[in-house]
């Protein structure tokens, strides 16, 4: 086990971070630089495509990682409490600030500086200690700023080591921390996904069915549908013939697998982005598809049918189709969106693999 004293070793990791962030400023590309220069070069994606984006999970990916040998917490743990947060911002904008660095933790002002503090934008560690507030200085600076990514990660990591480093510790942890179970089983959702791919990209989608089977679909968003009293119809089916192969949509974890009245023998799967993906009336599943178990884009894990609206094995009252919702997690309660546009978008993403040759899936 790493037990590196925190002073001593950070502001050694902090001068050469400096150093390189001063070298690399002057390059035209400083996250390519900083890719190279740290861990993250083996974990980049290898695609081989440089967009903004991927630099930025590189740059994610290098602080995780250097907190994370600093802490002994698991990359993933840290970067699994920053994507549940950004998918939160994501959901409620008004309540929530962007953030401004890397990191999109955001830890209330009164729990970073304490409840009586009567500076909210205090800073300064023993004042912040004195009022009861969780805020810690982690860059070596002498400031405690709920800004700045090294403070706020270097904290929330001391908060998760009251509860330890064991991977059974972290959801006691989590749990300390937000008090919401919710919250706890996102985190280890995206830590497990983060943990099995080694690597923050997990954006990639697939479309429900393998764009070369025969199939259709409309934007039905909305439409009134007649089974089981009056239900807007939250979802896009798609109608395609029994036994067509239904593939998982996004890099994700299985969330929910069995019999519903209405969906009939559905699968829902969470993905990376704090979207729960749902599969009705299909015919059958992969047998050996299990809740938190991950799946890729494009992996089967079922086949169209007309399953539902009655009791558990009722089929045959509709035509065979594929359901396919979306409902975003806003950490209380989830949203329904309409899939239809991103059915579109992932559809032609996918004949473009077909063209390009990479449609591996
Ligand atoms: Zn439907």
């Amino acid at each position: 086990m790493l037990r590196l004293t925190r002073r001593g070793a950070g502001s050694r990791f902090d001068t050469a971070l400096r150093a390189v962030r001063r070298i690399a400023a002057a390059c035209a590309s400083l996250a390519l630089f900083a890719a190279a220069a740290g861990p993250a070069a083996q974990a980049a994606p290898a695609a081989g495509k440089v967009t903004p984006e991927r630099d930025v999970y590189a740059e994610r990916r290098a602080l995780f990682d250097r907190i994370s040998m600093l802490t002994g917490i698991p990359w993933h743990h840290l970067a699994a409490i920053d994507q549940y947060e950004r998918t939160l911002t994501k959901a409620r904008p008004k309540s929530r600030p962007q953030p401004r660095g890397l990191i999109a933790i955001y830890v209330p002002p009164e729990r970073w500086a304490g409840e009586l503090n009567p500076d909210e934008n205090e800073t300064n560690p023993a004042v912040i200690r004195h009022f009861g507030g969780i805020g810690l200085d982690g860059n070596g600076d002498g400031r405690a700023d709920r800004t700045d990514d090294e403070d706020i990660l270097w904290t929330v990591a001391q908060q998760l080591l009251k509860s330890g480093t064991a991977e059974d510790d972290f959801a006691i942890g989590l749990w300390e921390y937000y008090h919401n179970t919710r919250a706890v089983q996102r985190v280890l959702q995206f830590s497990a996904l983060y943990a099995a791919f080694d690597r923050l990209d997990l954006d990639d989608h697939a479309f429900p069915l393998p764009v070369r089977a025969d199939y259709s679909y409309r934007d039905t968003w909305g439409a009134a549908r007649g089974w089981g009293g009056y239900r807007i119809h939250e979802g896009t089916d798609i109608f395609a013939d029994y036994g067509v192969p239904v593939r998982s949509t996004c890099y994700g974890v299985v969330e929910t697998k069995g019999w519903n009245r209405f969906g009939g023998w559905r699968i829902g799967i969470r993905d990376i982005d704090n979207v729960y993906h749902y599969f009705a009336h299909l015919s059958g599943y992969d047998k050996n598809l299990k809740p938190g178990d991950i799946v890729k884009p494009g992996q089967v894990i079922g086949w169209v049918g007309s399953s539902g609206y009655g009791k558990p094995g009722t089929s045959g009252k509709f035509p065979p189709h594929l359901h396919f919702g979306l409902y975003r997690d806003r950490g209380l309660v989830e949203w329904a969106f309409d899939p239809y546009p991103l059915l579109k978008k992932w559809e032609r993403e996918d004949w473009q693999r077909i063209r390009n040759g990479t449609y591996k899936w």
